[in-house]
């Protein structure tokens, strides 16, 4: 993929490029190290591999943009106008020394650092701009990230889509559950995730019978049999264009038969219920945490209370997991823009799990759900 990014697309990398320097000098940054993570395909369309050879858009607060890469991967940099410099370093350079260059003497400097830049890069950097002060790089990025422009909503919602079709085959019967192991039945829901029009698979979860009641179950080798419940949770990424791809995450529920243990059809009665107060909770205005409360109400109500183990939902865009996390204690207040999973989940030790999960984005006087899958629990199989 060598091909360039569009006219738009550059545009509103240079309205977040913008965007970014302010913040940066909110928060009295100099300068910005973006190396692996979301936050430079983000700014630059340039999703890099994660290499031990060093990769870093060095982003000074007065204006320089320059994108160092290894000589080999530059040929994978989207042409991007004028949006940053590329300076590709060859085998026998120092890259570090090249970043390093661009920033001059490393005393008193306040720099962001990307979160998912590795160890290795971050010593080296500290141990050639002594005298530094290094932050997260995310303190500046996450809270714009949050906040999805109407391209990036297009994109989350093909992604969704794309995940809705494979579902419906998955409840209309299309993918054969009876008798395969997980793992089986995880490589095919991958594989439409794929023909449907995916990248990348992120994960395929396949939690049957008791399996289900670990949320992240790794779908392994157990066949899954008459009367199991069987939740799966699965997604991934699409782009556009040769742009950054953007994430799908759907849970779905479905019954091999007439489930053998009559209490996951009422727990799932709660569930739906419960996932469907959260999404009408939604608003502009209202904070991610009354969202979660909205859903564990219901739960709690029931008496399940303690059975939903986690939070209710995390935000979703170039990462699989991002700002805004829906979760007690969380009093960011909701804005059009923001996008993210409303995925309450009843889980009993030993007998069956059950999650029902939405990618949602908050509009500017309501919601949209990305998702739009039936939300009954699927009798298949039998
Ligand atoms: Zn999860
Ligand atoms: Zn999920
Ligand atoms: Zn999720």
């Amino acid at each position: 993929m060598t091909s360039g990014l569009s006219p738009e697309a550059v545009a509103s990398r240079k309205a977040r490029l913008d965007a970014v320097r302010r913040r940066m000098e909110d928060f009295g940054l100099d300068a910005m190290l973006l190396s692996h993570g979301a936050d430079l395909p983000w700014l630059t369309g340039y999703h890099a591999m994660p290499l031990e050879r060093l990769t870093v858009l060095v982003l000074t607060v007065k204006g320089d943009a320059v994108m160092v890469v290894p000589e080999l991967e530059a040929p994978k940099v989207p042409e991007a106008g004028d949006l940053f410099e590329l300076r590709a370093w060859s085998e026998l350079e120092d890259p570090v020394q090249i970043a390093c260059g661009i920033l001059g003497s490393g005393d008193g400097l306040e720099l962001g650092i990307s979160d998912q830049a590795s160890a290795t890069t971050l010593l080296a950097l500290q141990s050639r701009l002594a005298g530094a002060h290094w932050r997260p790089a995310s303190r500046v990025t996450s809270e714009l990230r949050a906040l999805k422009d109407d391209a990036e909503i297009a994109c989350l919602r093909a992604a969704s889509a794309s995940a809705d079709r494979v579902a419906a085959a998955l409840q209309a019967g299309d993918i054969d559950v009876l008798g395969r192991t997980e793992a089986q039945v995880s490589e095919e829901l991958s594989t439409r995730l794929i023909s449907e029009g995916h990248e990348h698979v992120n994960f395929a979860i396949v939690g049957s019978g008791p399996n289900g009641a670990s949320p992240h179950h790794d779908a392994g080798a157990r066949v899954i049999e008459h009367g199991d419940v069987v939740v799966c949770d699965f997604g991934g990424s699409l782009a556009f264009d040769g742009d950054v791809g953007y994430c799908s995450d759907i849970t779905r529920v479905v019954a091999v038969g007439e489930p053998s243990d009559q209490d996951a059809l009422k727990c799932y009665e709660v569930l739906r219920i419960a996932q469907q107060a959260g999404v009408n909770a939604v608003a502009p205005g209202v904070s991610a945490e009354s969202v979660d409360a909205a859903a564990r109400r219901v739960i709690e109500d029931a008496g399940f209370g303690d059975r939903f183990i986690h939070r209710t939902g995390h935000g979703i865009g170039i990462e699989a997991h991002e700002d805004p996390y829906i979760v007690k204690g969380n009093e960011t207040l909701l804005k059009p823009g923001h996008c993210f999973s409303v995925e309450p989940g009843i889980y009993i030790s030993g007998r069956f799990g059950l999650r029902l999960e939405d990618i949602v984005v908050v509009t500017d006087d309501g919601v949209e759900s990305l998702n739009k899958a039936d939300h009954s629990i699927a009798m298949i199989g039998a």
